[in-house]
């Protein structure tokens, strides 16, 4: 099988060029002709960031939203509120991180209480990720909030593997801001050590979702790699995470039977006899 010598990229998850000898796959060959400006992306940041003077920030408890959630608060000192969309599956060490880590930066936290079911139940009966419809949902979400209560500004602990630039316009004005673009993994890692963070163990290298481990696992078994590979070759490409761990975090993760258990009782669904 031929493996990208850039990225993590392999022959199951995208096209393979061979470019001077060298296996490159299409993602590295678009990365190598138009790389996009690190510099440039951080500046445009920190640009805009100077701006912001109160703000939410899209908080789910896991390890990125919480380093977004200190550079907010105590780097750029924003009046923020931390506010949780809780899809229903979120994982309780989550919850208490969320808790603890808003009292400690002295940030008010709201939790909103959604029903994601529809999206869950469909993912893993389908063998498909629901990151994307999640994620859609919680911004959705999240845009009203900030209309309703007079803030322009949803900062969130995304990070910038495609696209080039570190904000969003969504509708109705609202600012997006990536806090985290082109920032290492390390750099996230040294912030979240200060912090009273607390790692939980949960399949699926997520720090906060109990849906991701047992998706991951389903398509893995239908597709042979992860649905997020392309994403994390991404990393790789940028130089914010080293191949080694990117690769373990592509690998097919084990979810334990009480996973399964309260996930499927939860959906109504059966898909693995326990
Ligand atoms: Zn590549």
């Amino acid at each position: 099988m031929l493996k990208c010598s850039i990225c993590i990229n392999d022959e199951r998850v995208t096209r393979i060029l061979i470019i001077d000898g060298k296996p490159i796959c299409k993602e590295c060959k678009a990365y190598l002709e138009h790389p996009p400006n690190k510099e440039k992306i951080r500046e445009e940041l920190e640009e805009i960031l100077r701006k912001v003077d109160k703000a939410i920030v899209a908080y789910s408890g896991g390890k990125d939203s919480t380093v977004a959630l200190y550079l907010a608060k105590v780097k750029y000192g924003i009046d923020v509120e931390a506010v949780m969309v809780d899809h229903g599956f979120m994982a309780s060490q989550a919850i208490e991180n969320a808790k603890r880590i808003a009292e400690h930066l002295n940030v008010p936290l709201t939790i909103i209480k959604k029903d994601y079911s529809d999206i869950f139940r469909e993912a893993l009966l389908k063998a498909k990720s629901p990151c994307r419809k999640c994620s859609k949902r919680t911004m959705e979400i999240l845009r009203k909030y900030a209309i309703e209560h007079g803030y322009r500004y949803i900062i969130t602990g995304h990070e910038l593997p495609f696209g080039h630039h570190p904000y969003r316009i969504m509708s109705g004005g609202v600012l997006q801001i990536r806090m985290l673009s082109m920032m290492s993994e390390e750099e996230r890692l040294s912030i979240l050590r200060e912090l009273p963070f607390e790692f939980p163990e949960l399949p699926g290298y997520t720090t906060n979702c109990l849906i991701l481990g047992p998706a991951l696992e389903r398509y893995w078994e239908k597709h042979g790699y992860s649905f997020e590979h392309r994403r994390i070759a991404a990393l790789v490409r940028y130089g914010l995470m080293s191949k080694e761990k990117a690769l373990r975090k592509v690998e097919k993760p084990k979810v334990p039977e009480w996973q399964w258990r309260l996930v499927q009782e939860k959906l109504g669904i059966m898909i693995k006899p326990l």
